[in-house]
């Protein structure tokens, strides 16, 4: 079942760049950097009253955020859904119609098990489906 909101997922180019801004102008303080390998990303978090912003920074042009950034432009890349059993949320979604991105969840940022739907069967709307990995310290 979706818990909550987990985090707004926002491609931009420089991290360091957009950190600064998130610190000074908007008063937050980033918590947590970490580099995604499997993912070609760096990213960055903020805590916002439990609901999370994950800055994410392509480390390579062959990040789907590099993609993302080259064809749309930096901005809100993905929703994430904080589930309490992302197998049984993906098959839900699955047998409701929706095409998924991933079968099998895998390991994102944070220790999270991660799995994405397709935007086309999301109205637009890239959607994660996270939860922590069993056994995994709750990092947020
Ligand atoms: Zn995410």
């Amino acid at each position: 079942m979706i818990q909550r909101i987990d985090h707004l997922g926002i491609a931009v180019r420089s991290l360091a760049e957009t950190v600064k801004y998130y610190e000074q102008a908007l008063g937050l303080k980033c918590e947590h950097y970490e580099e995604v390998p499997s993912q070609k990303v760096k990213t960055a978090f903020f805590d916002v009253g439990g609901v999370h912003i994950e800055l994410l920074e392509p480390t390579s042009p062959e990040s789907t955020i590099a993609q993302f950034i080259e064809k749309r432009g930096e901005g809100i890349h993905h929703i994430a859904f904080a589930s309490d059993d992302i197998t049984g949320q993906l098959a839900g979604a699955k047998n409701a119609g929706v095409k998924l991105l991933h079968e099998v969840p895998f390991e994102g940022a944070a220790g999270k098990l991660v799995a994405f739907l397709h935007p086309k069967s999301t109205y637009g709307v890239l959607t994660e489906f996270c939860m922590p990995k069993p056994g995994a310290a709750a990092a947020h």
